[in-house]
């Protein structure tokens, strides 16, 4: 069976390195092995919509900053077809089908979305799109028959769901939709990214985030600030590195290449945790160095973003092209659907 990616991002601002480690780089490194027959990478404004309906504005210029940092990072339109969701009407179709196959208390138990209701304080309000919205991620995933979705650890619960969706599906109609596998980084530290204020996830919504497109001085701002080990105060104390976000993004984005360049009196980042953790090592140099190692990864892609922000009309004309060759895809699948379903009725005899 050839291998297809489906993936994407909700267009609620711009792109941050959360998501970059937690799913952009490793997409970019899929789509140039070459492994895969077909990459689709989706802005997700209608999922967007579900908790943001008040505020179309928002989902609309966001469009531009996720496409523009797709750019950034390497994706290539040539390689993945990039689209935006909400204008390929099959996908809203299918997940009309799919809501039949769902329970509300199973969608009550998801616990992503869970803590998401929480974080918006929906409280009893829940509109009934956001509960519903990891339906409409199924439908995402199965209309492009995607083996593999490249996601961060928070979608672990989405990828459950839809997998479930498409054994009951194939079950009672016929074996036509595809189960996926979650594609999560080996690196844990990328699994879910925790915000410069060391909360538990960068988040758009928390705004604890350094951006892809952050300048170089908004970076060194952002990580002069960041949260380390509270307990480490002066330079001699033993300090701590686990839950200390500076060695967080360090497992995340540091190779020993970068000890070479920046950091010469230690190998790797096991000697410099071990010095950090006896004592003697201050959180300036390590933050310093963190800065060097960000703007390493940072400053490509901010510089490749600048030159795509000088050509909306290729932008455009991308998500165009992009949107019009994922509906293709999408039609053929929610036809094959829907003849499994018995509503195919005027392809043939209707009675
Ligand atoms: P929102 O607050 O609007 O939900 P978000 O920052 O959670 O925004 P999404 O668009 O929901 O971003 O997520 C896009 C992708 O990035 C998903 O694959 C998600 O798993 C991944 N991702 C988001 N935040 C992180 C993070 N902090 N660490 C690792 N991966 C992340
Ligand atoms: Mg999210």
């Amino acid at each position: 069976m050839e291998k297809i990616i489906l993936t994407g991002d909700r267009p609620t601002g711009k792109l941050h390195i959360g998501h970059y480690v937690g799913s952009l780089r490793e997409r970019v490194r899929l789509q140039n092995s070459g492994e895969y027959a077909k990459i689709f990478i989706m802005i997700a404004d209608a999922q967007a919509l579900t908790d943001n309906f008040d505020n179309p504005e928002k989902i609309r210029g966001s469009i531009r900053e996720v496409a523009l940092d797709y750019l950034g990072v390497g994706l290539d339109p040539k390689k993945a077809s990039i689209f935006i969701q909400s204008q390929i009407p099959e996908l809203t179709e299918l997940t009309m089908y799919y809501m039949n196959l769902v329970t509300v208390a199973r969608l009550q138990r998801n616990p992503t979305v869970k803590s998401e209701i929480q974080m918006r304080k929906f409280e009893a309000n829940i509109p009934a799109g956001f509960l519903c919205y990891p339906i409409s991620q199924a439908s995402d995933i199965t209309a492009f028959k995607a083996t593999t979705v490249p996601v961060g650890e928070d979608q672990k619960p989405m990828l459950e769901q839809t997998r479930e969706i498409v054994r009951k599906f194939n079950e009672i109609y016929a074996p036509v939709l595809v189960e996926p596998d979650i594609l999560l980084s080996s690196n844990k530290s990328c699994l879910r990214l925790p915000g410069t204020d060391g909360k538990a996830k960068m988040s758009k919504s928390l705004g604890n985030c350094i951006y892809l497109s952050d300048t170089e001085e908004e970076v060194a701002k952002k990580v002069k600030s960041m949260y380390t080990d509270p307990t480490h105060i002066k330079v001699s104390d033993p300090g701590n590195v686990e839950g200390n976000t500076v060695f967080t993004y360090l497992d995340a984005f540091a190779k020993d290449e970068d000890f070479k360049k920046y950091l010469p009196e230690y190998e790797n980042l096991d000697e410099l945790k071990a010095h950090y953790k006896r004592g003697g090592l201050g959180d300036v140099k390590i933050k310093k160095f963190l800065n060097a190692v960000l703007e390493e990864e940072l400053s490509p892609i901010r510089e490749r973003r600048k030159e795509y922000e000088k050509d909306p009309a290729f932008i455009v004309e991308m998500l165009k092209k992009g949107t019009e060759k994922a509906k293709e895809t999408a039609a053929k699948t929610l036809d094959e659907v829907k003849k499994a379903m018995r509503i195919d009725y005027f392809s043939g005899d209707l009675f």
